[in-house]
């Protein structure tokens, strides 16, 4: 079974992302190798570019006016419209590869996981999870349990062929 991905990752000046409302599975994707990826079905371009300067984040977007007009900013033009192929060009046009970690943040919130101990969340968890796992993270931000062969698996049997 696979575990945790650990890695030395001290060497890496952490990338942080932005994306565009029409990119909202590729966020949840790049959230789930680990990396901070910013997204809202609300925000605005203006808001995207804000936020991108103010916090060094490179904009992701599928939207040509929208980078013309973040002349300030970093950013990206994704080119396809599949979000397993979205995936792989951020990931050759910034060398992601090597610095994935798998379930280190939430999917749902962009949050850092915490490691949480069976005993302290037993009763929120279904009879056969509690009988088949015994590593678990907790998010701090939404309160959304984690753990190896949860709902994650078809999202991982995509992200095969990346890593
Ligand atoms: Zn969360």
């Amino acid at each position: 079974m696979p575990a945790w991905s650990i890695q030395n990752h001290e060497s890496f000046m952490e990338m942080k992302f932005i994306l565009d409302v029409h990119l909202g599975r590729l966020a949840k994707y790049l959230r789930l190798c680990g990396f901070d990826s910013l997204f809202s079905a609300f925000y605005d371009d203006r808001e995207i570019i804000e936020v991108a300067i103010m916090e060094s984040r490179v904009i992701l977007t599928r939207d040509r006016l929208l980078l013309k007009s973040a002349t300030m900013a970093t950013g990206y033009l994704v080119k396809s419209q599949y979000h397993e192929e979205q995936l792989r060009e951020v990931f050759e046009e910034f060398g992601l590869k090597q610095h994935v970690k798998l379930f280190s943040r939430c999917i749902a919130c962009n949050t850092l996981l915490e490691e949480v101990r069976k005993e302290d969340i037993a009763d929120r968890l279904l009879a056969d999870t509690r009988a088949y796992y015994d590593r678990f993270r907790r998010c701090p931000g939404c309160d959304r349990i984690y753990w190896e062969g949860s709902h994650y698996d078809n999202m991982k049997k995509s992200l095969l062929p990346l890593l």
